[in-house]
């Protein structure tokens, strides 16, 4: 293992890590070294077996992640079973689709809450341990929709933005702290969060014919990026907003 992504000895904690795109970035922050707790509302036993197939340690808890009473949970289960908190992936999230004009008021609150006030409340808790050490890598997951309106998502598109913003508010505030704070915007992924557009052939050959790579993306497309970033090869990288879209946001 190259040292500048070496994460022996690193202690994550991965949300929404049972499935998809969290089970991806599970998986590759293991094979660079990294002990894993994964948090999820199911149980992510599988996806710890396969991390401790390669040699790594790994934890499961499983909790809703909608009430604020969670986020102690989580930072005193890392803190129990690991010691500490290194990284921490804000990767929990959820969609809903309808029009504007019928958009009910629960769909925009769950979807706020989870994706934009969990991730935030939880690397306040995380950050209050990485700081006892000066050492912290925070890694949020925005999307495509962070930049754009999206079609029937307006509470997803506003949950995304503010993950976007908060990652620069927070890297601001937190460098000199040793924290680094950084998000992943996915580009369209073939997981159970987008299965709906798959599924619906006009939509699926609309976004398809769009994409320069010219394929939807795949859990494993994300772990590069969140290698790089929980790693001492972007110890100089804060406040960025890496696509992962196959050119999407390029064409
Ligand atoms: P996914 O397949 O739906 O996985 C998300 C995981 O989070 C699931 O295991 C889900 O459980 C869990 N989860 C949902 N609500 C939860 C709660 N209240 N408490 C705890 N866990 C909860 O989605 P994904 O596509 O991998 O997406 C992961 C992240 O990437 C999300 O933030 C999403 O917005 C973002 N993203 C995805 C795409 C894409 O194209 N797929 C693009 C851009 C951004 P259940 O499924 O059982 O509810």
């Amino acid at each position: 293992m190259n040292a500048l992504f070496d994460l022996t000895g690193r202690t994550a904690v991965v949300t929404g890590a049972s499935t998809g795109l969290g089970m991806g970035m599970t998986l590759g922050l293991a094979s660079a070294g990294a002990d894993i707790l994964l948090v999820d509302h199911v149980e992510c036993e599988e996806v710890a077996r396969q991390v401790r197939g390669m040699g790594r340690r790994a934890a499961t808890l499983t909790i809703d992640l909608l009430p604020m009473a969670s986020i102690p949970t989580v930072v005193e289960t890392a803190i129990r079973e690991f010691g500490k908190i290194d990284i921490l992936v804000n990767n929990a999230g959820i969609i809903r689709r309808a029009p504007a004009l019928e958009f009910s008021e629960k769909d925009w609150d769950d979807v706020m809450q989870l994706n934009s006030k969990t991730s935030f409340f939880l690397s306040q808790a995380a950050a209050r341990d990485m700081m006892k050490r000066k050492y912290g890598k925070i890694i949020n997951i925005a999307s495509l929709l962070a930049f754009q309106g999206g079609i029937i998502v307006p509470s997803y598109s506003a949950s995304k933005g503010a993950v976007a913003q908060v990652t620069k508010a927070l890297a601001n505030e937190w460098a000199p702290y040793g924290i680094r704070v950084n998000a992943i915007a996915p580009g369209y992924m073939a997981t159970n969060n987008t299965r709906a557009l798959r599924e619906d052939p006009v939509r699926s050959k609309a976004i398809l014919d769009r994409i320069p790579a010219g394929r939807w993306g795949a859990p494993e497309d994300l772990q590069g990026a969140a290698v790089f970033l929980a790693s001492p090869a972007s110890d100089y990288v804060t406040g960025h907003v890496l696509a992962v879209d196959g050119g999407w946001l390029a064409r």
